[in-house]
C-alpha cells in the first residue's frame, strides 16, 4: 500500500502526507487538506463487516487508508481504547433505522472524530518528540469533545475557547471540570468572535513556536475517522450489495464529508440527505449554483448547526471539480448535476423540528432531539419528494439529555441523564476570562504556552 497524499483545496501548497495535514490542521494558503484518491474497498469485504464490533470496523477502514504511515499494530490498539463505548443502530420502521452516536463521554458524535484524532496526534508527536497546542473554537460541542478527547494525553496542551454566553451549563462543564493540560477561555463575545480569534492565531507568524494546531472540523484528522460510522450502520441496517440513503443533519458539513469520502471507497449509498436547520445557504447554493453565506448565522434550536458559512464546503466543491476559497468565493464551478444526484438538501424550520420530535415519540416512542430531529424530518421530506421506499439510516448526534427542555416540551419525557454527563455536575470549573481582543489573547498565549 502506498501512503495516501493529502493537497490543498486552495491548489496553492505542497501535497502533504496524513502526518503533516494531521498536525498543522490548516494549509499554508489557507486551504484544507484533501485526499488525492481513496483507497477501494470490495464489497465482500463490507458484508464482512455485519458481524464485527465498532473498534473492529474502524480498524478495517482505517488501516487502507492511514497504514503505513501509522503502524498497523498501533493502530489496531488505538481503535480499541477510542471505542469502547456502545453504537446502538434502531430499527424505528420498515426501512427507518436511527444511529445513536452519542454515547461517547460527551454525549455527540464529536466523540467519534475526537477521541482518535487525539490519539493520532499523541502518536505522531510521540515519535517526533515534540510538543503541540491544540487551538479550537467551540460554540459547545466540539470543545468538549476535544477537551475530554486530548485530557492527560502527553506532549500536547489544549486551549479551549468559548462564547461566555452562548454555551450550555451542561456543555461548558464537560471541558472547565478538567484541568490539567487542558485550558479553557471564557470570551466575552459571539462564536464568530472566537472563531475570528483562532484563525488570526494560526496565521500568525510570531507564534510559530507554539507548534499550534487546530481541532476543529477544518483538520482532515476530523473527517477520517467520521468515514467509520457510515460503514457501521450500513452493516448494521442493509443487506449485501444493497443501496441506502443516509440522513445527515448538517452544519459544518464534517460529517457528511466523512460520509461522501467513505461513498469514495466503495460503500454503496444511493444518496446523502443534507439536512440543516434555519441555516439554509447549502440548500440555496445547490438549488441556484450560486453560493452567499448567511451572516450572522441564524439562532435554531438545534444549535450545534447553526453556522452561515460551513468550512467543509470548500471539500464538498473540490470533491465535485469545483474551487472555493476559504471566503466562500467559487473560483471554478463544481459539477452541480453530480452533487445533486447525490444529495438532497433540505432546510427544516425550528416549528417543524419540535414537531417531529413529538410525532416521531408519539408515532413510534423513540426519542430524539433537534439535531436529529432535523434529520429525521428530512427524510420524510425526501421520501414525500421521491416517493422513495428503501433503506434510511438517520444519524442522531446528540443524546436528548443534553437537550432537556426541548425534550420534555414536546414529548413529556424527562430522559435519564447519562453518567457522562451527570459526573461533571458538582466539580469545580477552572476558566480564564478574555476579551475579543486579538493581542490581549496572543499575550496571553505567550505567557501561558511558550
Ligand atoms: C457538530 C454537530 C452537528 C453538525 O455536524 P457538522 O459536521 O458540523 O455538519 C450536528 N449535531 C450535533 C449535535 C453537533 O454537535
Amino acid at each position: 500500500m502506498d501512503e495516501m497524499i493529502f493537497y490543498s483545496t486552495n491548489l496553492s501548497a505542497p501535497e502533504v502526507s496524513f502526518e503533516d495535514a494531521l498536525l498543522r490542521g490548516i494549509a499554508p494558503d489557507k486551504g484544507l487538506y484533501m485526499p488525492r484518491s481513496m483507497p477501494h474497498i470490495e464489497i465482500d469485504e463490507i458484508a464482512g463487516m455485519k458481524g464485527m464490533s465498532y473498534a473492529q470496523v474502524a480498524f478495517a477502514i482505517l488501516e487502507k487508508v492511514l497504514c503505513p504511515g501509522v503502524d498497523s499494530g498501533s493502530l489496531r490498539r488505538i481503535c480499541e481504547e477510542a471505542y469502547d463505548y456502545e453504537v446502538p443502530v434502531e430499527r424505528v420502521s420498515d426501512a427507518d433505522y436511527v444511529m445513536r452516536l452519542d454515547r461517547g463521554p460527551t454525549a455527540s458524535f464529536k466523540d467519534f472524530a475526537a477521541r482518535l484524532m487525539a490519539r493520532l496526534v499523541q502518536y505522531f508527536t510521540g515519535k517526533q518528540k515534540r510538543e503541540i497546542v491544540i487551538l479550537t473554537a467551540t460554540s459547545g460541542d466540539t470543545g468538549s469533545a476535544v477537551a475530554q478527547a486530548f485530557f492527560g494525553l502527553e506532549n500536547i496542551r489544549v486551549v479551549v475557547l468559548f462564547p461566555e454566553d452562548e454555551v450550555s451549563d451542561r456543555q461548558r462543564k464537560q471541558m472547565t471540570t478538567l484541568g490539567g493540560n487542558v485550558t479553557c477561555v471564557a470570551v466575552s463575545g459571539t462564536f464568530d468572535d472566537c472563531q475570528a480569534m483562532v484563525k488570526e492565531a494560526f496565521a500568525d507568524g510570531g507564534l510559530s513556536g507554539l507548534n499550534l494546531s487546530s481541532a476543529n472540523s477544518i483538520n482532515i484528522g476530523r473527517l477520517i475517522p467520521q468515514m467509520v460510522y457510515y460503514f457501521y450502520g450500513y452493516s448494521r441496517a442493509a443487506d449485501d450489495g444493497e443501496e441506502v440513503v443516509f440522513s445527515v443533519p448538517s452544519g459544518n458539513f464534517g460529517d457528511i464529508m466523512g460520509g461522501l469520502l467513505a461513498r469514495e471507497m466503495g460503500l454503496p449509498v444511493a444518496r446523502f440527505i443534507a439536512a440543516v436547520n434555519e441555516n439554509d445557504e447549502f440548500v440555496r447554493f445547490v438549488d441556484s449554483g450560486s453560493y452567499s453565506k448567511i451572516v450572522p448565522s441564524k439562532n435554531c434550536v438545534s444549535n450545534a448547526m447553526n453556522v452561515g458559512h460551513p468550512s467543509n464546503l470548500s471539500r464538498l466543491v473540490a470533491l465535485y471539480g469545483g474551487q472555493m476559497d476559504e471566503n466562500g468565493r467559487i473560483l471554478k464551478m463544481a459539477r452541480m448535476d453530480d452533487i445533486r444526484g447525490d444529495i438532497f438538501a433540505v432546510s427544516v424550520s425550528d416549528d417543524e423540528t419540535r414537531d417531529t420530535i413529538k410525532r416521531v415519540y408519539d408515532e413510534f416512542g423513540v426519542v430524539l432531539e433537534p439535531h436529529g430531529a432535523v434529520g429525521w424530518r428530512g427524510v420524510e421530506m425526501f421520501r414525500e419528494g421521491f416517493g422513495n421506499k428503501g433503506k434510511v439510516v438517520c444519524i442522531e448526534t446528540a443524546h436528548p439529555a443534553k437537550f432537556p427542555h426541548e425534550v420534555i416540551e414536546a414529548t413529556g419525557v424527562d430522559v435519564e441523564v447519562p453518567l457522562s454527563i451527570s459526573r461533571v455536575e458538582g466539580k469545580k470549573e477552572i476558566v480564564d476570562a478574555l476579551g475579543v481582543d486579538y493581542l490581549g489573547f496572543r499575550e496571553y498565549l505567550l505567557n501561558r504556552f511558550l
